[in-house]
């Protein structure tokens, strides 16, 4: 396993996290979750991405049990707040200091530690105001209840804007976590640039685009068994906007690429995130622990401009509509849930 800093911070993690949006207390069983933990660990995976909502809270419980009897000192644990948990009141949602706080007691009682590495601001919250956000993720780090503060699908904007109220109140955001992968670009424009000058770096989520460039899925046919596709708790709804027959196509183009390397195309996919020298890690999600053995082995491999130019050709060229580029795609709720200024 290779390890990369979070931003400015002294914290590192490993370069494939695992992560449990749509499987840990949904899509898979409970034992298949601890044996995909087990394969993370067995594989070198340190640090592990969830979210208070992902399972309504059952996800974070799951990956707690998992984890539960690990060194503590030897474990990255991420989570987030802003989406409700269970209850739908109007304090329940967004990153008010009332939230935040409520928000990560939640999660420590559910994961079964005293403390999680990385708390993120799952969205950005536009009804708080971002000083009282930032007073309450302060608050949270002097508890010791959060070692660092990352946030997610922050704009430019708000990273630099976030950066220096957290610098007056004498922290850091060290990480943002945006969508990236070759099929979603929407970070590079902005995000990206942004974030280097103010000391951010990425941790990137579905960087296979939920599978879809692992070339499992072929255009015209129906989705293999047991696929997120067909996952009727939610995740056939997440990955449908991927599942368009010219994507496929296109998405199979890569498969000379990924043979010509010696690879496989869960592989390429990863690499290719980890070749911007912006991002940390790729959060890797699995509904078996073979997907885990076979996705950490991209971190053997290092793409070279020829290859990045040449899986640019297979998607349809630089200009290609297959590829989302534009940095208005990176967003938060207007609205928080049930409440009116
Ligand atoms: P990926 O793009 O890595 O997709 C993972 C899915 O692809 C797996 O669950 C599995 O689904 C399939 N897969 C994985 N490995 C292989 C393989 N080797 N061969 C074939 N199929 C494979 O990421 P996710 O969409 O799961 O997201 C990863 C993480 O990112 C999440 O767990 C979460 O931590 C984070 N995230 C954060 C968000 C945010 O708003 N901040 C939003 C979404 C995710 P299957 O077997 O069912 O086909």
């Amino acid at each position: 396993m290779a390890y990369r800093f979070l931003g400015e911070s002294g914290l590192k993690v490993s370069e494939v996290v695992y992560g449990n949006w749509l499987t840990h207390g949904s899509q898979v069983e409970n034992d298949t979750a601890t044996a995909c933990v087990r394969a993370a660990l067995d594989a070198g995976i340190t640090s592990f991405d969830t979210a208070d909502v992902y399972a309504d809270g059952v996800a974070e419980s799951v990956l707690g049990a998992a984890l539960r009897g690990e060194p503590r000192e030897s474990l990255e644990i991420f989570t987030k707040v802003y989406f409700p948990v269970g209850r739908r009141g109007p304090n329940d949602t967004g990153l008010s200091r009332k939230h935040i706080r409520e928000g990560i007691d939640g999660s420590l009682r559910r994961l079964g530690v005293d403390y999680v590495d990385l708390y993120q601001a799952h969205r950005f919250d536009h009804e708080t105001p971002l000083e009282e956000t930032i007073q309450a993720f302060a608050d949270v780090v002097r508890q010791g209840k959060a070692l660092y503060i990352g946030v997610s699908e922050w704009t430019e904007q708000e990273l630099r804007e976030g950066q220096e109220l957290a610098r007056q109140a004498g922290f850091r955001i060290v990480s943002n976590q945006p969508q990236y992968s070759m099929l979603w670009r929407v970070i590079e424009s902005r995000v990206v640039p942004a974030s280097r000058v103010v000391g951010i770096s990425q941790i990137v989520w579905s960087p296979m685009a939920q599978g879809v460039l692992s070339g499992k899925y072929l255009p015209g046919q129906a989705p293999p068994a047991g696929s997120r596709a067909t996952d009727d708790k939610g995740g056939d709804v997440m990955i449908k906007g991927y599942l368009r027959d010219e994507v496929l196509a296109a998405v199979q183009g890569l498969r000379p690429i990924a043979d010509g390397l010696g690879i496989t195309m869960p592989q390429l996919a990863i690499a290719w995130v980890l070749a911007n020298d912006n991002v940390s890690a790729a959060l890797v999600g699995a509904t078996r622990p073979e997907q885990i053995a076979e996705n950490v082995k991209a971190l053997e491999v290092r793409l070279t401009p020829e290859v990045l130019i040449a899986i640019d050709h297979a998607l349809g060229g630089p200009d290609s509509e297959l590829i989302e580029r534009d940095p208005a795609r990176t967003k938060s709720p207007s609205h928080r849930l049930g409440g009116v200024r």
